[in-house]
């Protein structure tokens, strides 16, 4: 029986939670049993196998090269290839983060193969759903020709385990000339703060250019930090200055699907929601009523943050 194949996207913290979701997923089409994929530096499964049996990954194909993490995408997508070649999965997911759609891309080109990105649901006969035009339009489409190879947006679903002690299968990396012509030559880790990391987090407490200026977004934070959540920010706030750009929001920004999504000061353009309209519950703070982000919220409170925000925070300082 084929195998659907899982890209796994890690971090040096561990398995990205998207993974988990793309085992999720993977396992649920039934296709097959599912096996991950690493491409990484020397000795980078041993660090997520256990996490990826954890959620049902019964085999580990581990590609390790100095190579696929000293150059751009170019040697991964070519190991990928090559190994899509030699054990015809039934499919295979990638996250739909910029090196993973750039991964997909490569693949598909180089197999000559139909690709779908952004899905957020695939049926068992490949029919994938999208996400598309700032999620303004949902769309069925399928693979024609080849398998299906399809990019998963974060947050689609919710990981579920099914343990498994996984197969460790190590995976030859032979990359081509061709794919070394661009070498990183400087990595910047972001400092990781005290708060989750933006696109996983459960809780995110958001503020727009309501909030006036970089020193009020501690605002935001407080009521963050009170809510264990990350903090996140729209495009006109981030523009602004008031906020940095890897903290924004929505269509140019980071996709958050938490279980509560706090607006403070944000009027709710498409561009906006096309990163947080999936979040379960929507809370939002505006001095407009007529404000678009209220037709989405599923609680509003229309007034000043100002005034809001510091009476929220103190109450659920009493609990
Ligand atoms: P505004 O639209 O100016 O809204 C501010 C809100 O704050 C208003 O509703 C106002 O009533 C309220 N307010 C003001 N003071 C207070 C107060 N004291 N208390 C309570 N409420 C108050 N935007 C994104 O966010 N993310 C994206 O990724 C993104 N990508 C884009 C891509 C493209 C191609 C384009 C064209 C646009 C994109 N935008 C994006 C921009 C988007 O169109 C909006 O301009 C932006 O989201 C507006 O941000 P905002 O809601 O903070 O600001």
């Amino acid at each position: 029986m084929a195998e659907v194949l899982v890209v796994v996207e890690a971090s040096p913290s561990g398995v990205k939670k998207v993974t988990l979701e793309m085992l999720t997923l993977a396992r649920s089409l039934g296709l097959g049993d599912v096996a991950a994929v690493v491409l990484g530096g020397e000795g980078a499964a041993a660090g997520v196998v256990d996490k990826l049996g954890e959620y049902g990954a019964a085999k580990v194909y581990a590609a390790e090269s100095a190579e696929l993490t000293e150059y751009l995408v170019a040697p991964k997508a070519t190991v990928l290839a090559n190994l899509i070649t030699q054990v015809s999965p039934a499919a295979v997911l990638l996250p739909s983060s910029q090196e993973g759609k750039e991964i997909a891309g490569r693949v598909a080109v180089k197999l000559d193969n139909g690709l779908l990105t952004d899905v957020v649901a695939v049926e068992a006969d490949g029919t994938a759903t999208q996400v598309v035009f700032a999620g303004s339009t949902i769309v069925k489409s399928k693979v024609t020709k080849g398998l299906p190879i399809v990019t998963v947006r974060p947050n689609s679903l919710t990981p579920a385990p099914s343990p498994v002690t996984p197969v460790v299968e190590p995976v030859a990396v032979s990359v081509e000339k061709r794919d070394l012509l661009a070498k990183i030559v400087e990595r910047k880790v972001e400092a990781k703060g005290a708060r989750p990391e933006l696109a996983e987090a459960s809780v995110v407490v958001s503020g727009g250019r309501g909030v006036g200026s970089a020193d009020n977004f501690k605002l935001v934070e407080e009521l963050a930090d009170l809510l264990g959540g990350a903090v996140g920010a729209s495009r006109a706030a981030v523009d602004s200055g008031f906020y940095p750009h890897q903290f924004q929001v929505g269509q140019t920004g980071k996709t958050v699907s938490p279980q509560l999504y706090v607006a403070l000061g944000i009027s709710g353009a498409i561009q906006h929601r096309a990163g947080m309209q999936t979040s379960k519950t929507i809370v939002a703070v505006n001095k407009d009523a007529e404000a678009p982000i209220f037709e989405l919220a599923d609680f509003g409170v229309v007034g000043d943050l100002f005034k809001v925000v510091p009476q929220a925070a103190e109450e659920i300082r009493k609990r």
